[in-house]
């Protein structure tokens, strides 16, 4: 039977109260689901993410079906022989979309006869981010922080900020705690018959460990991740946020990325209950507002500046960095380097790692050795269970790898041995030594940490939070024998045996 209309829900979009949806009536609408081949093949996926988005557009799918809806959820070779397919099949008057999450996706829709729908998976739309960036001169991420503290009144008293002061960073970046830690355990759900149909049908090429119930697949699991964050992380949430260790890979991260992403969480709910536990007196209020600030600041602002800045903002590559990407970023076997190894040890067995050893440990490795950042995109894009094109360019190429020339931050994020040790306890049982620049035993982020800034003093002589290490590198004695040994640290990177 023709329905009159189709909504077509995209595998990033997946609850009941995205725009295209919210007012959907089941008698009236058919909603299609497509899982493309095409897509499926386009990367080298982590099996755990591909687990995750398809067993959540199935369930999904069963959801929308128990509330009368009828749904097409089709399996084809691409996103557009499933829509002809479905058109063909259904013949609806209209074909709904909510705007998607990809800048191409968003071209493509453009040309295929869809009425697309306001985006509001955000608490900030493109469109205003672009309003408030317009006439200035830097996108300082406070400033838009403070603006949607504001305008959103979260965590707000009246005028101003619950406590007396807008952000509680400085609170936020203790070390590792010593001794073992009993960070709380992340939920584990049992896998079902739906989540080894769709393990048995991934593409050989998935890689990684097998999911094992820690990333929840339907709405109710995500909200049940969220009540568990809440209560036992986000109290302790901030103090060790930019910590690592080899005892814990989540600490107390709050591991609801992939939720938010796919569309199973919305940023507002999820920054309404950690308001309500500082609120109730059940979580600090440094935590609480770092957690927030992670939500509607830094989450919106980098889907902001990507919408802002695409599409010439993925070539960007103003340091020229041409390497390939290091073997050890494939496998931990390819590394002695034990705050790289651990890493990838988590991302192999999690599909994840968390912010600091994605930007102090890989991203900043991938800057000081040169790493290009399209090989950087695509590999973390494939690797992380919450990978996204939006989130994963500024990210990289904004913060990480200084390729957008600092449009994002101030100076470089580049750091030697000194400040892993400082902030994690990898470095204990490293072969290297943190502190030594050059030699056999050198650390490789200390060398190339000062052959970066060797490398391009003049391009950063101007920069004022640079000039330090400038004038310390062009000071130091042993500058000869860091190049040797930096050009040997990046052959052995290369060869998968440093
Ligand atoms: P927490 O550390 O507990 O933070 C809470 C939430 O804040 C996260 O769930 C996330 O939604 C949000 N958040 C915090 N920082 C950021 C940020 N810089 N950008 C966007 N959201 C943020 N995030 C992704 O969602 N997908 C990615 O593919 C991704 N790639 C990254 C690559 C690099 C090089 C870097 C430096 C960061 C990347 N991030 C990415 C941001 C951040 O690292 C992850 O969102 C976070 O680690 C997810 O884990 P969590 O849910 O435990 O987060
Ligand atoms: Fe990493 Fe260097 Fe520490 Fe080894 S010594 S863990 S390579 S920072």
């Amino acid at each position: 039977m023709a329905r009159r209309q189709t909504v077509w829900v995209l595998g990033d979009q997946l609850n009941r109260r995205i725009a295209s949806l919210a007012d959907a009536v089941p008698g009236d609408t058919c909603v299609l689901l497509v899982e493309s081949a095409a897509k499926l093949r386009s990367k080298r996926w982590h099996r755990q993410r591909l687990h995750l988005v398809l067993a959540a557009m199935r369930r999904f799918a069963d959801e929308l079906r128990a509330a009368g809806f009828t749904v097409d959820h089709r399996q084809a070779r691409s996103f557009a022989a499933g829509l002809a397919a479905h058109r063909r099949e259904y013949r609806p008057e209209r074909v709904r979309v909510m705007e998607p999450m990809s800048w191409s996706m968003r071209q493509w829709l453009a040309r295929q006869d869809v009425d697309l729908v306001r985006n509001n998976q955000f608490l900030c739309h493109w469109e205003d981010f672009a309003a408030w960036a317009a006439d200035r001169p830097r996108l300082r991420l406070e400033d838009f922080y403070r603006w949607q503290r504001r305008r959103l009144g979260m965590l707000m008293e009246g005028d101003a900020p619950a406590g007396g002061r807008w952000n509680y960073d400085r609170e936020n970046r203790e070390p590792p705690p010593r001794g073992r830690v009993p960070w709380p355990a992340p939920r584990r759900s049992r896998l079902d018959a739906l989540d080894r149909a769709v393990l048995a049908a991934l593409p050989p090429t998935a890689f990684g460990a097998p999911p094992d119930g820690t990333w929840a697949t339907s709405r109710a699991g995500a909200l049940e991740r969220l009540q568990h964050f809440i209560v036992h992380n986000l109290p302790r949430f901030g103090p060790h946020q930019d910590a690592m260790t080899t005892t814990s890979w989540h600490l107390a991260h709050a591991l609801l990325s992939p939720y938010l992403n796919l569309g199973l969480l919305h940023p507002r709910e999820v920054c309404e209950a950690a308001e309500a536990a500082y609120r109730a007196g059940a979580a600090p209020l440094a935590s609480v507002e770092g957690f927030v600030r992670q939500i509607i600041g830094w989450r919106e602002y980098v889907w902001g500046v990507y919408w802002l800045w695409m599409p010439a903002y993925r070539d960007e590559n103003r340091l020229g960095a041409r390497r390939g990407l290091p073997p050890a970023f494939a496998s931990a076997a390819r590394t002695r380097m034990r705050c790289v190894a651990e890493t990838v040890r988590g991302i192999e067995a999690h599909g994840y790692a968390h912010h600091i050893q994605r930007l102090m440990i890989l991203g900043n490795l991938g800057l000081l050795a040169g790493v290009a950042p399209r090989a950087m995109v695509e590999w973390m894009w494939a690797s992380f269970v919450d990978g996204a094109e939006w989130v994963m360019l500024p990210n990289l190429l904004g913060m990480a790898l200084h390729a957008d020339g600092g449009r994002m931050t101030t100076k470089p994020y580049a750091a030697g041995g000194a400040y892993i040790r400082r902030m994690s306890d990898y470095c204990t049982d490293c072969p290297y030594d943190p502190q030594r620049r050059s030699g056999d035993e050198a650390c490789p982020l200390t060398t190339l940490y000062w052959a970066f800034v060797d490398r391009h003093r003049g391009r950063f002589a101007q920069n004022p939070r640079m000039r330090v290490a400038i004038a310390t590198a062009s000071r130091l004695a042993d500058l000869p024998a860091i190049r040797r040994r930096a050009a040997e640290v990046l052959a052995r990177l290369d060869a998968g045996t440093l």
